[in-house]
């Protein structure tokens, strides 16, 4: 498809809303028990099946479409809490983390959108983490703190999403209010590699010492979760414990993570 037909295709998609969020568990591990469930977009092609994001968000970040498209993932996620939590599945501590693009956070309306949204689909504040990347508030540096701080009066939560990989200055998370490190995959799956290890090991230490948790991203064996387990890491995402599942499957999990 040429980029004209699938730029068309998105905005067809978005009128008709032809999306699924995905859910991926974060784990603790320490305990076993679910954190969080990541909302992980996919577009239910009426020809082409699933179509995964890495495949349509550079595109809508590109021309704009983002910006509707982020708003029905915010809702959509929103939604999907307050369900869990209405059919008594959601522990008090279990938050849904929603990817932000660059774009959508530079949207003057973001934080307007947000507390909109807790008013239609009332959730505790502290159960959504907005994950965003390094590369997303590297610039306009005053602008991009004051928003921060904004979202966590609010009472949301914000983690750095594939951290490591935006060769960007430390110092930012001496400014900016957050509180996780999702550290990123490509460190992860490398572990068995001395400069991978002491990067992930290092990446540990810092964010312990500014009091961040951390999230490995992206853990897909046993080997790897024991070494993070070692370095006090306190939360795991990857295939070794679940893939992203559907609305129905991700219920499922979480019904029978708690017994039920
Ligand atoms: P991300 O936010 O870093 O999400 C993690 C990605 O790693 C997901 O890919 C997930 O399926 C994949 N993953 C999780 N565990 C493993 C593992 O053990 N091994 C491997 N090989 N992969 C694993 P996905 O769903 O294809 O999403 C790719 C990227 O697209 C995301 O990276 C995020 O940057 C973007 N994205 C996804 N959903 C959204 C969304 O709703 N909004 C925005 N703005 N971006 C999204
Ligand atoms: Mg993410
Ligand atoms: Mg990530
Ligand atoms: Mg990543």
């Amino acid at each position: 498809m040429k980029i004209l037909e699938i730029e068309n295709s998105l905005r067809l998609a978005i009128e008709n809303q032809d999306f699924e969020l995905y859910y991926q568990p974060i784990l603790d591990l320490k305990t076993g028990e679910i954190r969080s469930f990541e909302a992980l977009i996919r577009w239910c092609h009426p020809d082409k099946g699933l179509i995964s994001p890495a495949d349509f968000i550079p595109l809508a970040e590109d021309t704009g479409l983002i910006i509707p498209l982020g708003n029905w993932i915010i809702k959509a996620a929103f939604q999907q809490l307050r369900q869990w939590i209405d059919q008594d599945l959601s522990l008090p501590s279990l938050s849904i983390c929603i990817n932000i693009s660059g774009r959508q956070f530079s949207n003057p309306d973001f934080v307007t959108i947000l507390q909109r949204m807790l008013k239609d689909y009332p959730v505790p504040p502290e159960n959504i983490e907005l994950e965003i990347t390094e590369g997303a508030i590297m610039h306009r540096e005053d602008l991009v703190i004051e928003k921060l701080h904004q979202l966590k009066e609010i009472g949301f939560k914000l983690s750095i999403d594939d951290f490591g990989t935006g060769y960007s200055s430390l110092s930012y998370l001496q400014l900016f209010p957050v509180d996780t490190l999702k550290v990123d995959r490509s460190f992860v799956s490398q572990m068995g590699d001395h400069d991978s290890y002491e990067i992930v090991k290092t990446i540990m230490t810092l964010a312990h010492n500014l009091n961040l948790d951390v999230v490995a991203e992206g853990v897909e064996d046993s080997k790897q979760a024991t070494l993070l387990q070692a370095m006090n890491c306190e939360y795991a995402q990857g295939y070794l414990y679940s893939p992203p599942l559907s609305t129905e499957k991700a219920t499922r999990f979480l019904a029978d993570s708690q017994g039920a």
